[in-house]
C-alpha cells in the first residue's frame, strides 16, 4: 500500500485557497492613463488600499504583473491576528512602551477593519473570531512566554498565558490573544476587488510596473509599453520593484515555509496555534460543508535559495500530521516566502525621506493578513489628512537602530558568500536527466541550470540572477530557479516568478 509521502506527492503543488475560488480576467493595460493615485501589486497589501483610497475619494488604478491575489497572499495560512509570534518583549525594547502600544492598537483595529469590510460588503469567505496561541513544548522557553503575557497584558493587549490548549500533545506554556480571527484569503480578496471595481476603481492583469520616473507627476512605466501618470504610487509589489535609493536589498531578506491542508482523523474545534521554537509548527482548522473540516498544518522555514531538498520540508510536515493527528489525506500542499526587515519592523509610509509621492507596504514578517490592512490605514491617513498616528513606527525611512545592525551585516555577509560560493561550486557537464529533475551544471562553458519535463523536453537557462548576478539554485519542490541573495525567483524556463528581479534568465536551450 501506498504510503501517505507518496500518495502526496503524485498530487501537483497547488494551494488550497486557490484551488477553491474562481479564476480573475481583468484586462491588461493597453494605453498611457492617467490617475490620483496608482498602485503596484494586486495581492492583499494592493487590494486593501485601493479599497480604502476608493472609498475616501480618489481615483485609484491597481496593476499586477500577472493576475490578482496569485501569489504570496493565497499562500498564507491566513490567522488574523495582533499575536505576532513573540514581539511586544522585543518592540518594548526596540521602540518603548508607547511604540509597541501603538503597534498592538493598530494591529487589533487591523482585525476590526477586516471584519467591517466583509459585513459592509457582504462577503462570504469564512471569517470567524478564533483564540490565536503562540505556545512552547520546552521549559527553556517558559519564562519567554510568560514574560510575553506580562508584556502584552500591559500593553492592553488581550493577552492570557494558557497550559491546556485543544491539541493532541502537551505544551508547556502558550501565549493566548483572545477575539483575533480566520478567514479564506481569496474568497475575501477576490469580493474586495470587486467592490472596489463597483465604486469606480480600475484593475489591470499582466501589467508589470518596471520603473517609475518621478517628477511633479509620477510616470510609471510598464513592461507592455504604456504608462501611468499619477500624483502617487503605492507599492504593493511584495518586494518593492523601484528601490528609490532606499537599498531594500540590503534591508529585508526572504524566508519560505511550506503549508498543508490535510483531512485528519482528529478533529479540534478551533483556535490557532504556532510554536515558538523550532521546527515551527503552524495550525488551524478550515471549514468544509457539513460539518467536516481540513487542517492547515504549516512550516518547516528557510532562506529562499539556501535549502539542498525542499521536499524534505515537506515531507516533514505530513509525518507531523500523521504522527499528531492521524492524517487520513493531503488533498493539497503549497510553499511560499515572506520578507522581513532587518530591524523586524515592517516598511509602510513614504519610500524615502524626499520621495513623498511613493509609498512602500512590506516586510511584514509572515504576519500580512493584519500588516496589510495596517499600511492601508496609515497610507489613506497620509493622504487624506496628511498624518497618520502610526507613521513614525513602520517609516521604511527610519534610522537603523543598532540592535538591527547585527541582522544586518549577517545578511549581508551572507549575501556576499552565497554570491562567491556560487560562483566556485565546481559543477558537473553530464546533461543526463531524470524526467521531473533539475539541476545546476556546465553547458557550453557556462554555469547553466537544466530541468527535464515529464514529456522528456529539456530547458536549460544560464543560472546568473538578473538582480544581482548570484548564481540560483534548484528548488526541487517547487520546480523553480531560486536566488539564494536576494530571492527572486524564475521558472524552468527563467520567466520572473517573484522578488526583485525583473528580467528573465537567459534560455540556453
Ligand atoms: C507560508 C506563509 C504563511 C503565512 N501565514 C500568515 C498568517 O497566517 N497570517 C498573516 O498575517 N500573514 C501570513 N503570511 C504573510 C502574508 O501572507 C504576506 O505577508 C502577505 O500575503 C503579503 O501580501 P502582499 O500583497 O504584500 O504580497 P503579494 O500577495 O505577494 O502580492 C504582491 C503582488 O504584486 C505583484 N507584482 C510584483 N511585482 C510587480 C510589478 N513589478 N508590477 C506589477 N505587479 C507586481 C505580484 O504579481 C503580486 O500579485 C504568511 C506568509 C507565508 C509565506
Amino acid at each position: 500500500m501506498q504510503n501517505l509521502i507518496d500518495k502526496t506527492f503524485i498530487k501537483p503543488v497547488e494551494s488550497y485557497w486557490i484551488a477553491t475560488t474562481p479564476t480573475t480576467n481583468y484586462p491588461a493595460l493597453s494605453e498611457n492613463i492617467k490617475t490620483d493615485i496608482l498602485i503596484v501589486g494586486g495581492g492583499i497589501t494592493g487590494l486593501t488600499n485601493a479599497y480604502l483610497l476608493k472609498k475616501e475619494g480618489f481615483d485609484v488604478v491597481v496593476i499586477d504583473s500577472g493576475r490578482i491575489t496569485m501569489s504570496t497572499s493565497s499562500h498564507t495560512t491566513a490567522k488574523i491576528t495582533s499575536l505576532h509570534d513573540l514581539k511586544y518583549s522585543s518592540l518594548i525594547k526596540q521602540i518603548g512602551t508607547d511604540g509597541a502600544k501603538k503597534y498592538g492598537e493598530i494591529n487589533e483595529t487591523a482585525i476590526t477593519m477586516i471584519e467591517d469590510v466583509i459585513k459592509e460588503n457582504n462577503i462570504s469567505c469564512d471569517f470567524s473570531r478564533q483564540p490565536n496561541y503562540v505556545y512552547t513544548r520546552e521549559d527553556n522557553y517558559l519564562q519567554k512566554i510568560e514574560d510575553e503575557v506580562k508584556n502584552a497584558e500591559a500593553l492592553g493587549l488581550p493577552a492570557t498565558f494558557e497550559t491546556s490548549l485543544e491539541l493532541p500533545y502537551s505544551v508547556k506554556g502558550a501565549v493566548c490573544f483572545h477575539n483575533q480571527a480566520q478567514f479564506h484569503p481569496r474568497k475575501y480578496l477576490l469580493e474586495l476587488a470587486n467592490a472596489f471595481v463597483r465604486n469606480g476603481g480600475h484593475i489591470f492583469e499582466n501589467t508589470t510596473a518596471i520603473d517609475i520616473h518621478e517628477d511633479r507627476e509620477c510616470k510609471t512605466s510598464t513592461r507592455n509599453g504604456f504608462s501611468i501618470l499619477s500624483a502617487k504610487v503605492i507599492i504593493a509589489s511584495h518586494f518593492p520593484f523601484y528601490d528609490g535609493g532606499g537599498f531594500f536589498s540590503a534591508r529585508m531578506y526572504a524566508e519560505r515555509s511550506y503549508s498543508l491542508a490535510v483531512k485528519a482523523n482528529i478533529k479540534i474545534s478551533g483556535g490557532m496555534y504556532i510554536s515558538y521554537e523550532d521546527p515551527t509548527r503552524s495550525i488551524r482548522t478550515q471549514p468544509l460543508e457539513e460539518d467536516d473540516q481540513l487542517l492547515i498544518i504549516g512550516g518547516e522555514h528557510h532562506k529562499t535559495g539556501k535549502d539542498n531538498d525542499e521536499k524534505e520540508h515537506y515531507k516533514n510536515l505530513i509525518k507531523f500530521a500523521e504522527d499528531n493527528f492521524k492524517a487520513l489525506e493531503i488533498p493539497y500542499r503549497w510553499s511560499a516566502q515572506d520578507y522581513t526587515a532587518m530591524n523586524e519592523i515592517p516598511f509602510i509610509g513614504h519610500i524615502t525621506a524626499n520621495k513623498l509621492n511613493i509609498f512602500l507596504a512590506a516586510a511584514y514578517q509572515k504576519w500580512g493578513m493584519t500588516t496589510s490592512a495596517v499600511s492601508a490605514m496609515i497610507i489613506k491617513d497620509i493622504l487624506a489628512k496628511g498624518k497618520s498616528e502610526a507613521e513614525e513606527i513602520f517609516k521604511p525611512s527610519r534610522f537603523t537602530p543598532v540592535d538591527s545592525a547585527k541582522n544586518f551585516i549577517k545578511e549581508n555577509l551572507d549575501v556576499v558568500e552565497s554570491l562567491i560560493a556560487g560562483k566556485l561550486d565546481p559543477l558537473p557537464e553530464d546533461i543526463s536527466l531524470e524526467p521531473g529533475e533539475g539541476r545546476a551544471l556546465m553547458y557550453d562553458g557556462k554555469k547553466a541550470g537544466a530541468y527535464k519535463d515529464m514529456e522528456g523536453n529539456i530547458f536549460i537557462v544560464d543560472t546568473t540572477c538578473k538582480h544581482l548576478g548570484c548564481e540560483v539554485r534548484w528548488n526541487s519542490a517547487e520546480k523553480s530557479w531560486d536566488c539564494p541573495c536576494h530571492a527572486s525567483r524564475y521558472s524552468i524556463d527563467g520567466t520572473v516568478l517573484e522578488g526583485p528581479a525583473l528580467k528573465p534568465l537567459d534560455r540556453l536551450f
